[in-house]
């Protein structure tokens, strides 16, 4: 298949040829010929698929006819970040250039007097990011009922910043009859939600993710209690046993919650470790990166929702702490590292329960992943036991209640430490975010039991119940 036989115009074809490309990729092939005739569509492919020219040039085609109004944009392009923005400004620059089209940005960091000059002379195309939009809307520099076509890119990351209720709202200023194309690289729930509210009889066009591991990444699985604490505590036994060879890494968990005790419990057992998770606003996620890229962390601990869309640096070694249910999300964890021809280590802690996720993954990379010490078969008890958390084992069952309070005094975090883990602060980037810092005392590895009050005795606490816990 060649562009021309995709329906696009002379002029766009020409720029086509003139950018080198001879071959639609498959997201352009999938997508170029239902944009052209108006429909909707649903693309989920990521960046790297030629995704942009997959909008930008059935777009152009369609600008051709028609002229832009004062103020009433015709076309407009959501994009989570400035960068992307501006990359899709390129495209439009290249693939238009034999067009007089008039292109807006809309980013933060620009003066507002040059962007509403820009929205004055009449928009035929116009890139924005959501929250610089909502404000020139506000100030009533901008009409958007003349809107044809709509672009919403990158939306999994829109969810990730924390962007989708002002996508809602810019959604429900457009007219219902312009055309709407979006695209995502994955479908989590709140994103298919969205696209069942504002898409209509939308063309699914899917792009396979990339489906092989890396040659120069080593891969281990490694058998594991189930139990939280027994797990964290294999994760410590493997990252110390790396030694020297781990200069740095991220460390994957399924659930967000996970993300911070797994965070905290590191911080107490005094690993250098920072977390990254979707309930961070965009600002917070940024430092932490910023502080990892530069060698300031040495363990990031991660959800795949949080580490997705960013541009986490080259790292010596992956861990999953939690099996990825979806075995696309494994290739992505473990392509983290091994970048550039460098080696890189993957480990996966597996449980009797992850049995079957594992099998997945090995059916979709088309290889075993060889286990470090032994499979599942090997599991012993004291790998169920390993590090149960605070004293008397031995003494029986413990009243849940009592447990439950035990288990959460097992993970306390120093005060410095929680200084790490950025709060949400904001559902728009921009705020101030709690700066890392490296906690500047030792984290208290025993906690007195007499500093602490027991439910139930009141003030008396039975001597037997003073021993000191155990790390
Ligand atoms: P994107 O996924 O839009 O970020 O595009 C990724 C890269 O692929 C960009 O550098 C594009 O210039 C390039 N590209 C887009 N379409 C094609 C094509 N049909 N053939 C070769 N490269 C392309």
């Amino acid at each position: 298949m060649t562009f021309s036989d995709l329906g696009l115009s002379p002029k766009v074809l020409s720029a086509v040829a003139d950018a080198g490309y001879t071959t639609p990729t498959p997201i352009q092939a999938g997508a170029i010929p239902h944009a052209l005739a108006g429909k909707d569509v649903l693309g989920i492919a990521q960046t790297g698929t030629g995704k942009t020219a997959s909008f930008v040039l059935p777009m152009l085609t369609r600008l051709e006819r028609g002229r832009a109004r004062a103020r009433m944009p015709r076309t407009l392009i959501l994009e989570p970040t400035r960068e992307l923005a501006a990359q899709v400004e390129e495209n439009f620059a290249r693939y238009g250039k034999n067009h007089r089209l008039n292109i807006a940005l809309l980013i933060g960091g620009v003066s507002f007097e040059d962007q509403e000059r820009k929205l004055e002379r009449g928009a035929d195309v116009l890139i924005a990011t959501p929250g610089r939009l909502l404000d020139h809307f506000e100030r009533g520099k901008l009409l958007l009922t003349g809107v044809e076509i709509l672009v919403i890119d990158e939306a999994d990351r829109m969810l990730d910043m924390g962007f989708i209720p002002d996508i809602e709202r810019i959604c429900k200023l457009i007219p219902f009859t312009r055309q709407t194309l979006f695209f995502s690289a994955t479908m989590p729930p709140e994103i298919t939600k969205l696209t069942e509210q504002f898409l209509q009889a939308p063309v699914r066009v899917e792009v396979a993710r990339p489906a092989t591991t890396a040659a120069n990444i080593e891969q281990f699985l490694v058998k594991s209690g189930s139990k939280p604490w027994a797990k964290r505590a294999r994760l410590r036994e493997l990252i110390r046993a790396e030694g020297e060879g781990l200069s740095n890494a991220i460390i994957f968990c399924n659930r967000k919650t996970e993300v911070s005790t797994l965070f905290r419990s590191l911080v107490r057992h005094e690993f250098d470790a920072g977390a990254l998770h979707g309930d961070m606003d965009q600002r917070a996620r940024m430092t932490m990166l910023e502080n990892f890229r530069r060698g300031k962390l040495k363990l990031l601990v991660a959800s795949d929702v949080a580490a997705r869309g960013l541009d986490i640096p080259d790292v010596s070694h992956v861990f999953n702490f939690d099996v990825p249910t979806h075995s696309e999300d494994y290739v992505h964890r473990i392509g983290r590292t091994g970048r550039a021809g460098r080696s890189g280590k993957a480990f996966t802690l597996v449980t009797h329960a992850d049995r079957k996720y594992v099998e997945g993954i090995e059916k979709l990379i088309g290889q075993k992943i060889p286990w470090l010490d032994g499979d599942l078969s090997t599991l012993g008890e004291e790998d169920e036991e390993r590090e149960k958390p605070r004293r008397g084992r031995e003494r029986g069952r413990k009243p849940e209640g009592r447990k439950r309070r035990e288990e959460g005094r097992a993970e306390e975090v120093p005060a410095p430490a929680k200084a790490q883990e950025g709060r949400k602060e904001s559902r728009r980037p921009g705020k101030e975010a709690g700066a890392h810092k490296k906690p500047d005392r030792k984290p208290e590895r025993h906690l007195e039991p007499e500093s602490e009050t027991v439910i139930g005795f009141g003030d008396a606490i039975p001597d037997f119940m003073k021993v000191p816990g155990k790390a």
